[in-house]
């Protein structure tokens, strides 16, 4: 099981992943992998740290840099786990690249999903969970130093939502959308509504 969590800067989704692959293990003896992007990886962590610190770069730069450490993390962390029977939890795939760079950013979300697509050879979620949470409820929960990316306005953040929303309601067999408003119990106690009923789990 290939299961993936999705969401804008402070939506929770981090939490929210880690709280699913726990509760998978402790309750279904699912021996359950929580991986996240960009940095699941020793090459993926120097990658993030040019993502997110790094000098500014066109978007087809950066388009790129997530999808090789995307192939990578895939090739190298996910494929192996799911081929041993394992269930693999990852905060966010590449949806987020469909919503981050398709959509807030110049190129198109076609773009991204084919580039996507070509990097992780055709892997695709069975299920992905999108933490809804409107973009400015997201910017006030965040602590700390803004990065590079979390710097951008309001309207990229709007937008990046809004793809989110779009790819949820295109695809609902693969996605479900999961109200992220209230504390972090009652929004784990809904996802774990969401996965008994779609998975059965
Ligand atoms: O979720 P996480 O904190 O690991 O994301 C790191 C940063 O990278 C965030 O600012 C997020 O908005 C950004 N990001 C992005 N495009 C992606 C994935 C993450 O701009 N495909
Ligand atoms: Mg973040």
């Amino acid at each position: 099981l290939f299961l993936t969590f999705e969401g804008g800067d402070g939506s929770g989704k981090t939490t929210q992943a880690r709280l699913a692959a726990q509760w998978l293990s402790d309750t279904y003896a699912h021996d359950a992998l929580l991986t996240r992007e960009p940095g699941g990886t020793e090459l993926g962590q120097h990658i993030r740290q040019l993502l997110l610190h790094g000098d500014d770069m066109g978007p087809r730069a950066e388009a790129l840099l997530y999808a090789a450490d995307r192939s990578h993390h895939v090739h190298t962390v996910i494929r192996p786990a799911l081929s041993l029977g394992r269930t693999v939890v990852c905060d966010r795939y590449f949806d987020s690249s469909i919503a981050y760079q398709g959509g807030g950013r110049t190129l198109t979300p076609k773009t991204i999903r084919d580039l996507s697509l070509w990097a992780v050879d055709g892997l695709i979620p069975d299920l992905t969970v999108l933490i809804d949470v409107p973009a400015r409820v997201g910017a006030a929960r965040r602590e700390g130093e803004p990065d590079r990316l979390e710097r951008a306005g309001d309207d990229f953040h709007d937008t990046t939502h809004a793809t989110y929303r779009h790819l949820a309601e295109q695809e609902p067999e693969r996605w479900v959308i999961v109200d992220g408003i209230g504390t972090i119990d009652e929004v784990a106690g809904r996802v774990r509504a969401a996965l008994v009923d779609r998975l059965g789990a």
